[in-house]
């Protein structure tokens, strides 16, 4: 009975050791397979939110250049339509009245995934209402034709690679006595003797010597608005002539207050003077357009 029992409690003992043994490489073969599959989990959420990141950086660029458009939209309403431009309001209203990113919030990186949504449904309807606003434009050139044959929209010398470009409109430093002046015009630097053209179709209004701006000629274009050319150095054109855009009406000089050669130019609309960078839609494309905005812009110190 003794032996039969201490054989029984052996075999026991060893089914259990293997009961035992099994169990342990069972929990070591699963935790080492879960470790595994915790691993790849945790590599492929860094991955995904490294290219949500990513996303977010490229969503925040195309909302950059969907403000310039805006920008340059704005522009063409003031100009072209002399209505207000679409609100801000309007433009950038998003979806946030309603929950719709409510079912996003449970998730852990919520905040991410939130905000590249957001950003996605703000570009989405800024898109639509641009070109809704764009169709609006378009008809309005169908309507308009002769109004805009005598809208100033071309610089007054040639100045395809803007290098021509100097001081912008708005406060800038006076070059002669030092102090922070407005500036109504915008500079062209170009050698004494350079073409100046007629930025828009209208009538000489005048030619003559102005107090400060030296040699000036001025074109009613008509409806509301007037350009001025200044300190030239001789008129291609009289009183009462009728012009076509892009003509011949002087050459540039530097007579008057000048520092040095080159056209001051200026855009008149209903008696104000207005910033000429707005006009020059026929001249430049958008990169071109922003580039001689920057440049206008940083160009501290004016001619007059
Ligand atoms: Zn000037």
């Amino acid at each position: 009975m003794q032996k039969k029992g201490g054989f029984r409690a052996i075999v026991l003992r060893v089914l259990l050791t293997l009961l035992l043994m099994a169990a342990a490489a069972g929990v070591t073969y699963l935790s080492f397979g879960t470790s595994r599959t915790i691993r790849r989990l945790r590599r492929e959420n860094t991955a995904l939110l490294t290219q949500y990141n990513i996303l977010s950086h490229r969503l925040d660029d195309a909302l950059d250049v969907m403000s310039d458009i805006q920008q340059r939209d704005d522009n063409l309403y003031r100009v072209l339509l002399m209505a207000d431009p679409v609100s801000e309001h309007v433009r950038s209203a998003s979806y946030a009245s309603t929950n719709r990113y409510e079912a996003l919030e449970s998730l852990d990186d919520a905040a991410l995934v939130v905000n590249v949504t957001q950003k996605m449904d703000l570009l989405t309807r800024q898109l639509y209402i641009q070109s809704e606003s764009f169709n609006q434009v378009v008809g309005f050139f169908k309507n308009h034709e002769d109004m805009l044959a005598h809208l100033p929209a071309i610089q007054p010398i040639s100045n395809n690679d803007l290098k021509h470009t100097a001081s912008g409109y708005g406060s800038r430093i006076d070059p002669v006595y030092g102090t922070v002046r407005f500036h109504y015009g915008m500079d062209f630097t170009c050698d004494i003797g350079t073409p100046v053209f007629a930025t828009a179709d209208g009538r000489i209004a005048s030619t003559g010597w102005e107090q400060g701006y030296g040699m000036t000629v001025e074109i009613d274009h008509g409806y509301g608005y007037r350009t001025r050319y200044c300190h030239l150095s001789a008129y291609r054109s009289r009183p009462g002539q009728t012009v076509k855009r892009g003509d011949l009406i002087a050459l540039s000089g530097s007579t008057g207050k000048s520092t040095g050669p080159h056209v001051h130019y200026e855009v008149v609309q209903r008696g104000q003077k207005v910033n000429p960078v707005n006009f020059y839609f026929m001249d430049l494309d958008a990169e071109h357009y922003e580039q001689i905005v920057n440049l206008a812009d940083n160009h501290g110190r004016m001619l007059d």
